[in-house]
Parts: C-alpha cells; structure tokens; sequence
C-alpha cells in the first residue's frame, strides 16, 4: 500500500513497524455536535483500517477526547454549564453519528481528563530532558530545542509565531512566540490540577501526545487529523514526544483535506456546518456515508447537497445488483493507491453496469448494500 506522507510530501511505501498497525486520529473536542469535515476524517481513517484489515494486519485505532482544552471551557462558559456536562452530551450525539455510519469501534478513546497524573509525569520529563522551563505557574516547551521543528508544516517563523497565538491563550512567560504551553495556569472558574508547578491545567498539545503514547506506545505507525491541525497542533505533538522518548514519534503523518461551503472551509467560526445528526433525519446513513467516502481525502471539495441525492441514486443502483465479489481486485488496487476512494467509487459504478454485484466492494468502503434502507433507523 502506497500513502501520502505529509513531512517527506510525496507517496511512499506504507511499512509499519509490526503486523498490528498502530493508529491515532485527533478525535472530537465534545462541545457541538459532528459535521460534515469531521465525518469526512474520520470515515477515511475508517476506510484505512477497512483495507488493512482486508491486508491481514490487525489495527489498533486510538481516537481521543479533548474533554478539557480552550474551546470546550469557553463555550461551557457562555453557555453557564459545567464542561463535563457539555462534554458528555456532546460526546453522546458523536458516538450516535458514528454508529450510524459504520465507524468500526475505536480500539480505545480516551479522555484527556482521564490522563491528568500521566500528563504530569510527562512534562516532567519533558523539563528534565532540557526541552522545557517552568515561569510563573506555567511550563512552555522550548521550540528552538526540537530537531527540524516546523518541517511538518514548512512554515516560517513568523507563520508559525501567528499560527500559535491564534490557538494558544497569552500566558505570560512565553520566552518565544513559537514556544507552546505544557501547563497553564487555570483561568476562575476553571478547573484545576495540582502540579509540581502550581495549579493549573494542561495545553492542547501534550494532551495528543501523551494519550498516543500511553496507548499504543513511544512510536505509532500513522498518525492523522485535519490538515488544519499539521500546525501548530501535530508539530507541538511531535516535537514534545520525541523530546520525552527519543524516538521518532511517527512513522506515517497522514491529513484529510478541508471540505467547504460555497467556498469557504466548514468550520464553527465560519458558521457553516452541515450536521450529521441532521442529515441523519433525512437520509439513510448509508447515503450520508457514501456521499463523503466518495472524495479522495487529500482533495478538498464542496459540500452541496445534490450529493446527498447523487449518493442515494448510486446506491439504490449497488442495492439492485445484490451481493457479490464485482469489482473487488480494482477496489483494492485503488485503495492501495494512496486511498484513492473516489477511483473505487467508479469501479463499482462499471461493476454494478456490467451486471455484478458488488456487496464486498462496497464493504471495502464501509459501504452495506445488502441492508435494505427501511431497517435504518431514522427512515
Ligand atoms: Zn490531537
């Protein structure tokens, strides 16, 4: 299998370091509910581990809950809510929403405030290894120490320096504008953790860097997200992890591309979300699913929804054929071809005309034609 490798920026050979593939997606930070460029992340870390599987090796995905970050403590506060509870209800309609598509369950997804003491001791070995001081009630790593810090992003430094104030609070001490925070003090009415180094709370970063090696150890195989995250957010894992361990944290840095809205990137502050709950109402989930997976995850492409019912008609077409092996070899060639999901879409598309049926092939892409859409809950 061929994969785009975001630092090397080319498609190479995909060798993991076992016969169990090791995989850590950025998961949900649980304050709104899942749209449509989330989904698309995750359905295509999902095909990923379909075609690995299908491979023979075994697949351990880790996707994590930013139960505690910036976002989630502002928005409880607006909204007058204790975090956990936003969190929890939030967290809820996701695994719903993911369900419905036929997201394979995550080998584990833990929460950030489950892994406070882990995260403690983390940083404390971060500090002890140079990478690192404490100011103030609060720690920052030290960027300028990091082996090629920036190469996943190739940002500049006055890029990367904007970049991190607009995801990172201003806490005083901050002896460089790319250096970032391990451990901030907590602002009123947030929560707080004791440290060796005042109370406080952790940054965003550690949180990914220290949940991925607690659960699949000190290097993984691939780790993926948004691109929006390559910087700052994978680079401070990066850097943090390699700072702790020694070893290169990863192997494979894989991003899905953004989708938009008339042209502009889905996202909360452009307030144009598409919601899965809501389409879920609508449509099939089956629809919904086909309609995303359709899009090769590095090309970023506009939500309309005409696609919804161009899905659907496909769909109804894959169903009428029935099971049946039709178009797996081609499948799986595109799938080995940098998971190229929209090439395997069309060959089922030519199987389904040539009058096979295409049940495994569609399975492939998490697709089940063989359940008739009345069973779906919701219709
Ligand atoms: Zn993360």
């Amino acid at each position: 299998m061929r994969l785009y490798e975001t630092r090397v920026r080319d498609v190479v050979e995909f060798e993991p370091l076992s016969a169990t593939v090791r995989m850590y997606t950025c998961g949900i930070t649980p304050y709104e509910a899942t749209h449509v460029g989330h989904a698309f992340t995750f359905l295509t870390y999902d095909v990923l581990q379909r075609r690995l599987r299908d491979l023979g090796f075994d697949t351990r995905c880790v996707r994590n809950i930013t139960d505690v970050d910036d976002d989630i403590l502002d928005r409880a506060a607006h909204l007058g809510v204790h975090y956990l509870d936003l969190a929890a209800g939030a967290l809820a309609t996701f695994q719903e929403d993911m369900r419905a598509l036929g997201l394979l369950e995550a080998w584990s997804e833990p929460r950030a405030t489950s892994a406070i003491s882990d995260i403690r001791s983390f940083i404390g070995r971060v500090l002890a290894s140079g990478h690192a001081y404490s100011v103030g009630g609060a720690v920052f790593f030290d960027a300028s120490t990091a082996d090629g810090f920036g190469d996943l992003g190739r940002l500049d430094f006055e890029s990367m320096a904007a970049a991190t104030s607009e995801v990172e609070r201003d806490v005083a001490g901050r002896a460089s504008p790319i250096d970032f925070i391990l451990w901030q003090p907590s602002r009123p009415g947030e929560p707080v953790w004791d440290s060796l180094w005042g109370p406080g709370r952790p940054g965003w970063h550690v949180e990914c860097a220290v949940l991925a090696s607690r659960e699949l150890g000190t290097q993984i195989d691939i780790h993926g997200g948004g691109a929006d995250l390559i910087y700052p957010h994978h680079e401070c894992e990066r850097a943090q992890a390699e700072a702790a361990s020694g070893e290169t944290f990863v192997r494979h840095w894989m991003h899905t591309a953004a989708v938009h809205v008339d042209g502009a990137r889905m996202a909360k502050s452009a307030g144009n979300m598409e919601f899965i709950s809501d389409l879920r109402g609508l449509f099939d989930p089956m629809t919904i699913r086909l309609a995303i997976v359709s899009n090769h995850y590095r090309t970023e492409w506009e939500w309309r929804p005409d696609l919804l019912q161009v899905a659907a008609a496909r769909l109804d077409r894959w169903r009428d054929r029935g099971s049946g092996s039709g178009a797996l070899d081609e499948v799986r060639d595109a799938l080995d071809d940098d998971l190229d999901t929209s090439s395997a879409v069309a060959a089922i598309d030519a199987a389904v005309d040539r009058g096979h049926g295409v049940s495994e092939a569609a399975a492939l892409l998490g697709v089940d034609v063989c359940t008739s859409p009345s069973s779906w809950p919701g219709m």
